[in-house]
């Protein structure tokens, strides 16, 4: 078999080796169902404990209130850009604010100016996205519908690790690339949703938690997979779903429950690999430039910079060489970013870590 690389690709991304290998070995067979779990009723009795165990894995990661439901919907994150306003924005006859710190909290903010009135509470376009605002620096309205940010902007690498406090407004989170990467108060939000692909599995589902508070306020008549009562009722069964990618949902939070030991062990290690793509980024004089502001850089996408376009296209034709994938940039920003999600091992962000040292010792 051709060798796997230290994948550092942003989204689809590393899945857990183990979580692989265990859909590997019952790839042709699922225990006890005869056939793939491709090949199976999304209503069998096979297919309806993964999806329940695979809810109840987020149950017992996250410490998800029994208040909450856990749903696996599909069109990835950026349906629930305009499913979420077209459930409590949509004539609500409230604004709703948005919190901007990078490119995906605007591409939510624009969909949801499809249906109504929308605030922007803080902006950071004109520092260039680098940081996340302060709790006062903060416009929002008492009467907002809903309060909506990004937790860790995956272009930019801006995280928060604390919340926004948006008082008795509902809290609306994307967290699609920083779900299960540490552990959260559920009992803040009102939605928390994050597309698979980062964190959670392979493409193809989002994960919602919402909470029962919200699901009342649901209005009638929305198109049926566009409304999040009939999705929580029918328990994400409405219609078929993407049953492998669920399947691979509940192998990964297998891993992380089995394997890792929880979010507390995931965020232990996870703050161990920031540290050392930061500490070389420091330590390096300027040849390497973190994007992010210190304290709101993020642990799950490392961006940076060197010298020169020509430095950064040789640091990535190189590290691709050395099997270190997928440093690249988002097109729409340029320069690297190694994504460090659950799934990438501490051996391969040291390998990379080790790499940067050498290469500016070579260029610098
Ligand atoms: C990747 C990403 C999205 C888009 O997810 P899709 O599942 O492709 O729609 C949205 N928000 C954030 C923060 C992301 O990282």
């Amino acid at each position: 078999m051709a060798e796997r690389v230290y994948n550092f690709a942003a989204g689809p991304a590393a899945l857990p080796l183990p979580a692989l290998e265990e859909a590997r070995e019952h790839f042709l067979v699922l225990p006890g169902a005869g056939a793939s779990v491709m090949e199976i009723s999304h209503r069998s009795k096979e297919f309806l404990a993964i999806i329940e165990q695979a809810q109840q894995n987020f149950r017992t990661l996250l410490n998800i209130p029994d208040n909450y439901r856990v749903l696996f919907l599909q069109g990835g994150a950026s349906l629930q850009f305009i499913m979420a306003p077209m459930n409590f924005l949509q004539n609500s006859g409230k604004p709703a604010d948005y919190v901007l710190t990078g490119s995906w909290g605007n591409k939510a903010m624009k969909e949801a100016k499809r249906v109504g009135n929308v605030r922007v509470a803080w902006e950071g376009k004109a520092e260039k996205y680098v940081r996340v605002p302060k709790q006062d620096e903060l416009d929002l309205d008492p009467g907002a519908a809903y309060v909506h940010f990004t937790s860790n902007e995956t272009i930019e690498g801006v995280e928060f690790f604390e919340e926004p406090d948006t008082g008795s407004v509902p809290l609306f989170c994307d967290a699609s690339s920083d779900i299960l990467s540490r552990p959260i108060d559920v009992s803040k939000y009102g939605i928390l949703y994050a597309g698979a692909q980062k964190n959670v599995g392979p493409s193809g589902v989002a994960v919602v938690i919402i909470s029962d508070e919200m699901l009342a306020r649901v209005p009638e008549n929305l198109p049926a997979m566009l409304d999040y009562k009939n999705m929580a009722e029918n328990a994400s069964l409405y219609n078929t779903p993407p049953t492998f990618t669920i399947y691979m949902v509940m192998l990964v939070t297998k891993w992380l429950i089995e394997e890792i030991g929880g979010l507390d062990k995931m965020y232990a290690i996870n703050k161990e690999k920031a540290k050392m793509l930061y500490d070389v980024i420091d330590g390096s004089g300027g040849f390497y430039k973190g994007h992010s502001q210190v304290d709101c850089r993020s642990i799950m996408n490392v961006t940076f910079r060197l010298p020169s376009e020509e430095l950064e296209a040789a640091f990535i034709k190189e590290a691709g060489a050395n099997g270190l994938a997928s440093l690249k940039g988002h097109r729409s920003v340029g320069g690297c970013r190694a994504s460090i999600y659950n799934a990438v091992p501490v051996e391969g962000v040291k390998a990379l870590s080790d790499f940067m040292k050498a290469f500016m010792s070579r260029n610098g």
